[in-house]
Parts: C-alpha cells; structure tokens; sequence
C-alpha cells in the first residue's frame, strides 16, 4: 500500500437483495491509520455495508478499493485480498473442539503456509496483547464470552491484516464484559491499525474514532468528527437515533 492511498475507498456503492435495495449509493474513505465508527439504526445497511468491503457481499453497483485494489477486478487474487482484512463479528465464530492457541495457529498455517513455531509465536505475541497470556491452553467454552472475544480478535491479528473490520464486536457480550474487549480495540487504534468498526458503543466512538458515519436506510446520512456527528448531529435522523441510544 503506498503512502497516500486511501486504505478503502468506496464509491457509488449500491447492494440489493432481490427487489429490496439496502444500500443506496455509499461513499466514503478510510486513511490508513484511520479508525471510522459506523453507526446507524437496526437494518439501515451497516453489516451489508462492511461485507462488501472484502466481498462477502457481492456489490450491485458502484466501486470498492482497498489499498488502491479494485475488489472486483476479476484478474485480482481474491483470497491474497482478504488475508490482508482482518473481522471480527458479534458471533465469536471460533472452533470449539480446538484450545485457544490451535484457534489461533490454524489458520496462519493452512492457509499462509507458516510451521508451528513461528504460528504459536505469533499467536503468543497476540495473547499478550489482548490479555490472555494464560488461557492458551483452554478451549472456548471454558472462557467467558468477552474472552473469546479477545481471542477471536487475537486470531484475526495472528493473520498479520492491514485492516481490521468489527461487526458489533460487543453486541453480544454482557454488560461487564464489554470494557475488555473494547480496550483491546483501542490498543490497536492506539498503534495504528486501519479500522472500520460497526458499533453501538457510542462512548468508543466518541474518544476513539477520527471520524463517524451515521447510516439510515441503506445511505450515509452525515458523517463527521465524533464531535460533529455525535454531539451536534445536523440531520434529524441523526438527532433522533442518537436521542434514542444515548
Ligand atoms: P444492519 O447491520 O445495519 O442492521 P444489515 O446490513 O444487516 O443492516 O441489513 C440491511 C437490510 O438488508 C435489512 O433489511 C436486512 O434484512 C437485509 N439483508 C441483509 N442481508 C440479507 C440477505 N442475505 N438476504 C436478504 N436480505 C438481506
Ligand atoms: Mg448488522
């Protein structure tokens, strides 16, 4: 990725299901570096939306580019472009019949080909960073969901992505599991790392995002600073879905 390419770029994005259109023409970039909060109400587009940054979704319309790549060049190496996207969803998705640390090393080594020293290396390293240094030798049911949570973003990292995608990451989490992982994410901005995360954590979005979108019914609706988007909304929309979850 050069210096100066957005590390997504979308344009004109439209996506339909059938005769129902869910997203309507989407724009916007992300910087590399950059974290962007995209949050909206129940249905507007927001998971569709961030499918289709690495083609889970088939786009209906209009342009996604990551790091400068056209997603839907058919000449591109699809799957080399997706090991550079990391996600993360509300579901944990992790394999229960394997302990944490084989969650972690089975991937990089199927799929990019790493022996098991350097796999269970790099999978340490991201224990330590998400806290779990310990629990490398649990399986996912003996850890409480906030756990598996940071274990399914220390799997994401073991894959050394160039960005990392969050759908809802704490929507599923009880109440007093959700400042763990949250802390995690903020690490990662705090290093650096291109984010694009889907949340309804409105507190996250406000000290840690450079920008918000605000999503209603398959467009963006206004997107700004959290200050701009989330303390002085312009667009009634906005107004009311903040008035609604604040
Ligand atoms: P959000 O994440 O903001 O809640 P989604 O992107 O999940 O919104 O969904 C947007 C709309 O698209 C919803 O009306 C949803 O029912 C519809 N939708 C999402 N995925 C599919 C699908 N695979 N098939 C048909 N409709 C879908
Ligand atoms: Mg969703």
């Amino acid at each position: 990725m050069t210096a100066g390419t957005p590390a997504i770029e979308i344009r004109g994005l439209r996506k339909s299901f059938g005769d129902v259109e869910v997203l309507r023409g989407i724009d916007f970039t992300v910087a590399a570096g950059e974290v962007v909060c995209v949050v909206g109400p129940s249905g507007s587009g927001k998971s569709t939306l961030l499918r289709c940054v690495n083609l889970l979704e088939e786009p209906t319309g209009g342009t996604v580019t990551v790091g400068g790549v056209d997603m839907s060049d058919p000449d591109i190496d699809l799957d080399a472009m997706r090991r550079r996207i990391g996600m993360v969803f509300q579901q944990f998705n992790l394999f229960p019949h394997l302990s944490v640390l084989e969650n972690l090393t089975i991937a990089q080594r199927r799929v990019l080909g790493r022996d098991r020293e350097k796999a269970g290396r790099i999978a340490r390293e991201n224990l330590v960073k998400v806290g779990l240094a310990d629990r490398e030798d649990s399986f996912p049911s003996q850890l409480s969901g906030g756990q598996q949570q940071r274990v399914a973003i220390a799997r994401a990292l073991s894959m050394g992505p160039g960005l990392m995608l969050f759908d809802e990451p704490t929507s599923a989490l009880d109440p007093e599991l959700v400042g763990d992982v949250l802390g995690v994410m903020r690490t990662l901005a705090d290093e650096g790392m291109t984010m694009m995360v889907v949340t309804h954590e409105m507190g996250f979005a406000r000290d840690v995002a450079d920008r918000v979108v605000f999503m209603d019914d398959g467009r963006v609706v206004e997107e700004g600073t959290p200050q701009e988007v989330l303390t002085r909304p312009e667009h009634p929309r906005t107004k009311a879905f903040l008035a609604r979850v604040l």
